[in-house]
């Protein structure tokens, strides 16, 4: 692997019972770069986030983070060494406040100076978590929610961040809004790794992308290469 190569998956294979979801999935994320995963339906992004994060088992393969394998690893373990997830439906405590749910994100570090400090960042990135701190993340609408989220994810101090669908169920102002976000964040270095149904707003964000389908990747290239064209289309629906 390369000096600049931050996640290396390699040939990965997952099962669930007869269903075959990942077919020997390879993929790379380079320091600083925001690659973007897509495909329909079932093509297996979430599975993909889910294996590099420790909770979904593979059949076989590799996941490398800076050259270290981290397959069997917990999810505990994973997000320690600089991995975060802001999973697909959030996924938020709906019954703990928005400031709660903020502490759980970084319940694996132990610097609670730069965590403070790391809190009001999230403040300036997402003003409106300021104004909901108190108020219980179930009673979030749902663009709030999903900023919620990727702060959430962010309070983990992460290296690379894997956002799966962070337009998912968000009003079209705030998807505009969570993108610029996502574009500051890219802005000051963050890696990341983006599963998107909006290929023209991934696409937009990210440096390179990856088309799956079946569990495969039928199609990768720079994203200003995919912007034009019909490619990742047909890629999308097996005509490439
Ligand atoms: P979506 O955008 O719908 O989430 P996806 O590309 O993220 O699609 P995956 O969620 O990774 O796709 O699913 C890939 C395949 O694996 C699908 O056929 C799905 O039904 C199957 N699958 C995923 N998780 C499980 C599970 N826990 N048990 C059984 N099958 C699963």
């Amino acid at each position: 692997s390369n000096a600049g190569t931050l996640l290396e998956i390699s040939n990965l294979t997952v099962s669930f019972g007869a269903v075959r979801a990942l077919k020997g999935v390879t993929l790379s994320v380079g320091h600083g770069e925001v690659v973007a995963l897509l495909g329909s339906n079932g093509a297996g992004k979430t599975t993909t986030l889910r294996t590099v994060s420790g909770l979904t088992r593979p059949s076989s393969g590799a996941v490398t983070f800076e050259g270290t394998s981290i397959l069997g690893l917990t999810p505990e373990k994973i997000v320690k060494l600089g991995i975060s997830q802001s999973p697909e439906g959030r996924r938020l405590f709906g019954g703990l406040s928005v400031a709660d749910n903020l502490r759980l994100g970084a319940s694996t570090r132990s610097d609670a100076h730069q965590v403070a400090a790391d809190l009001d960042n999230m403040f300036t990135l997402f003003p409106i978590i300021k104004q909901r701190m108190s108020q219980l993340a179930g009673t979030l609408s749902g663009g709030e929610q999903q900023q919620v989220a990727l702060a959430r994810a962010l309070m983990a101090s992460p290296r690379l961040l894997l956002l799966d669908e962070p337009s998912l169920g968000v009003a079209p102002l705030l998807v505009r809004h969570i993108f610029e976000a996502l574009r500051e964040l890219k802005r000051r270095g963050m890696t990341m790794l983006l599963v998107e149904q909006n290929t023209a707003l991934a696409l937009d964000l990210a440096d390179r992308a990856y088309v799956l389908r079946n569990g495969q990747v039928v199609l990768t290239d720079e994203a200003s290469d995919l912007r034009v064209g019909d490619r990742v289309a047909q890629a999308y629906l097996g005509a490439s």
